[in-house]
């Protein structure tokens, strides 16, 4: 696919999102939900529903909107969910049916929406990258997600402003996206203006790129664009060495450091709730009152929570250090083995959002230090 890149400014924003409309793709992205003063995915109609002006301020255990005083629509690092709340429903529907007079029958589900993110960012893309791999690799097959994921189209914004918790350049999964995208955009604001530096990853995308009739880019704005890229990943909030981090987390189960790692967590949860990649889901069966109509649910569930583990005879993780190692080393470790790549794209949403100030990336390094003393003791 060739990336000539092309010149978009607002109002082709608010064409391409009509073009996906009337193409007939229900278009999410990022929104401010006001009650909460947080920017989380949402339907979009038009530009003006993007955090137009405003940035986030994020560190551990911290997130603040403030006003950047320009009109960028992408000036801020990641909002609290993910595409994945919408590939991998939170409650999803897996079987319905309904008494009949002889029995059960099956009740169809309606069609699936067809998604268009606009403002995914490249971690995001990896997230999705990992997505695909648990739920439609060589282990398993997720109908619900296949269909979902299959028919989603992608349009990817390049970070050039990281935030304080963000690790996605030494995951190898950000700032800029290299592949996953239907139409990958550069938002710059210049001495020339305002505009979106755009560039198609797929048919489809050039198509929607050529119906808006875009131009293409200045060669020397748009390596200034893609400079401004580059430069962020100097500019990260976090880092993690992943060098050798499989190995160095699989001999630490035993050792009593993840009793210190976890002392203080609340074993809450919301580590995993806001996390792209986590997928654990327990399955419900329902019926109404008076039993006419059932339904097998699969909702989200999380490693974090007692039940989660039970088996006969009672929990496998009791304790808040076990959920914790779990979780971690999942990420970190046994996750290679599984999938052949990390479980982590570096996103920082579980930093900012564990209400103690968990951070992934500090744990780490304790572990790989205390695991180097081990080995010279
Ligand atoms: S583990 Fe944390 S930093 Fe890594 S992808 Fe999940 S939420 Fe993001
Ligand atoms: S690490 Fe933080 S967010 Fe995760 S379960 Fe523990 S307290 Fe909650």
């Amino acid at each position: 696919m060739p990336e000539t890149p092309l010149l978009l400014d607002r109002a082709d924003l608010d064409r391409m999102i009509g073009i996906l409309s009337e193409r007939g793709y229900q278009v999410v992205g990022p929104t401010v939900r006001e009650q909460e003063h947080i920017i989380s995915y949402g339907d979009v109609g038009s530009t003006d529903d993007f955090p137009v002006g405003l940035t986030d301020e994020q560190e551990a255990a911290t997130y603040r909107l403030v006003d950047r005083g320009d009109g960028r629509l992408f000036g801020y690092a990641v909002g609290a969910t993910s595409p994945m709340s919408y590939l991998q429903p939170s409650d999803a529907v897996v079987w319905a049916g309904r008494r009949t007079g002889k029995g059960f029958e099956t009740v169809e589900p309606p069609d699936p929406p067809r998604y268009a993110f606009v403002g995914v960012r490249p971690c995001e893309l990896a997230a999705i990258a990992i997505e695909d791999e648990v739920f439609l690799g060589t282990g398993s097959q997720c109908p619900t997600y296949a269909t979902l994921r299959q028919k989603a189209f992608l349009v990817s914004v390049d970070c050039t402003e990281p935030g304080g918790t963000c690790f996605c350049a030494s995951m190898g999964t950000g700032p800029g996206a290299t592949s996953g995208y239907d139409i990958a955009l550069i938002e710059v604001l210049d001495d020339e203006g305002h505009a979106f530096i755009a560039r198609a990853g797929t048919e489809e995308g050039a198509a929607v790129l050529a119906e808006l009739g875009a131009a293409p880019a200045g060669e020397e704005r748009a390596a200034a664009a893609s400079q401004a890229v580059e430069e962020a990943a100097g500019k990260m909030g976090r880092s993690l060495d992943t060098e050798g981090l499989r190995d160095t987390l699989a001999a630490s189960l035993s050792d009593p450091i993840w009793d210190e790692l976890a002392a203080t967590c609340l074993t809450c949860a919301n580590c995993t709730m806001v996390c792209p990649t986590c997928f654990c889901a327990a399955v419900e069966n329902r019926t109404n009152l008076d039993a006419t109509e059932a339904e097998r649910v699969r909702r989200w569930d999380s490693c974090f929570n007692f039940e989660f583990s039970y088996i006969h005879g009672g929990s496998l993780r009791p304790s808040a250090s076990a959920r914790y190692r779990q979780w971690m080393t999942h990420k970190l470790s046994s996750w290679v083995d599984q999938f052949g790549m990390y479980g982590c794209v570096g996103c920082g949403r579980c930093i900012t959002w564990c209400p103690v100030g968990i951070d992934i990336t500090a744990n780490a390094a304790a572990v790989r230090a205390r695991m180097e003393e081990a080995a010279h003791v």
